[in-house]
């Protein structure tokens, strides 16, 4: 067991951990980062690194791939210890700090910020048989590159944001674009699903793939048209199947917390209902509560300063970074 005992641990490498990591060192916090996966990025970085946002106050667009390149330069400024592949799987309070079990060992912390968002996840998979040495050669769940696609015919299924978005990043790089979708409605932002429509993106709706057959290098998928008997052959180089992710947030049940749904439950000092364990990102719910970046970048400062409240009772809080920021 590490002898150390960090202030602010914070439970979660997505971007909302990462900022957090960032702000408790702004405040001269001894703070530890621990994150399951091997790479920074939580759902940004690793589900839609080629998406671009446009909700992030003071960033007219930026894909989520420089999202997260912004916030490790960011949060290593401080020089804030960063542990990757090792998961929290329990937490315990004894006296004045938390003993955090961990896959690589205990952890002792005065306090702790979950930001742990829609815990470990998977995207959803296409519900038809296909070679799986396909997969991540023509048949792909993420995009990691958009380059990869230039000159390419490519289908996307799902009708989804980030299908959408998918498709509109392709129309200039790919030779051609083909969206599948069960429904003739998409789910989307208006401006997204009107800038669609207008695009030269080959809409294939109410269809679902019933048959993906290699063809030499490409791929031949057999679509099948939702309530009606018509089939067509889309012949394309790559497939991306966007049917969204699957999350697996069920070890939080096991932390002892005070849980809303399936959120943890926190006041408005994103306090949860144990001393010292705080709560921000996805993972936190409140009333009116909304899933963005941009609400756990407000309630990562508000986390960290109420740990070191905590702590260190007497401190005067901190409000503006240029005091700080050398
Ligand atoms: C397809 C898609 C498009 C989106 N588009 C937008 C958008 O345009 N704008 C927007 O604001 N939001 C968008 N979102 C939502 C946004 O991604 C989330 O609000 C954001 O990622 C939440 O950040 P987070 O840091 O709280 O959690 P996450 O990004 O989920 O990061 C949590 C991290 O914690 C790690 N972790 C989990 N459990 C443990 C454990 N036990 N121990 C250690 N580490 C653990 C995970 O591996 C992960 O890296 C989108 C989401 C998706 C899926």
């Amino acid at each position: 067991m590490s002898e150390h005992m960090y202030e602010i641990t914070v439970i979660g490498g997505g971007p909302v951990g990462m900022f957090a990591a960032f702000y408790a060192g702004l405040r001269s916090a001894d703070v530890l980062l621990v994150e399951s996966l091997s790479e920074l990025g939580g759902q940004t970085g690793n589900l839609y690194p080629a998406k671009l946002l446009y909700d992030i106050g003071g960033l007219p667009g930026i894909s989520g791939a420089q999202l997260i390149d912004h916030l490790r330069t960011q949060v290593t400024h401080f020089h804030p210890e960063i542990r990757t592949a090792t998961a929290v799987t329990a937490m315990t309070r004894t006296g004045d700090h938390i003993t955090l079990t961990t896959t690589q060992g205990e952890i002792l912390t005065r306090t702790v910020i979950i930001a742990t968002g829609g815990g470990a996840f998977t995207p959803r998979h296409l519900a038809v048989d296909y070679d799986p040495a396909l997969e991540g050669r023509s048949v792909l769940y993420y995009v990691r590159d958009l380059e990869d696609f230039r000159g390419q015919a490519v289908a996307i299924a799902g009708g989804g944001d980030s299908a959408i978005d998918w498709a509109l990043a392709l129309v200039p790089i790919a030779k051609s674009v083909h969206l599948i979708h069960r429904r003739d409605q998409f789910r989307g932002l208006e401006s997204s699903v009107a800038q669609l429509r207008a695009s030269s993106a080959q809409l294939h709706t109410p269809f679902l793939i019933a048959q993906v057959d290699e063809a030499g290098a490409q791929l031949d998928l057999t679509l099948q048209e939702v309530r009606g008997d018509a089939t067509k052959v889309l012949h394309v180089d790559k497939l991306l199947v966007n049917y969204g992710f699957m999350s697996d947030n069920k070890q939080l049940r096991n932390w002892g917390l005070a849980l809303d749904h399936a959120a943890i439950a926190v006041n408005s000092q994103m306090q949860t209902s144990v001393p010292g364990i705080f709560a921000i990102g996805d993972v936190a719910g409140y009333p009116g509560k909304l899933k963005l970046i941009a609400s756990g970048f407000g309630e990562a400062p508000t986390a960290v300063n109420e740990a070191l409240g905590l702590i260190y009772p007497d401190r005067k809080q901190a409000l503006h970074s240029t005091q700080l920021y050398h």
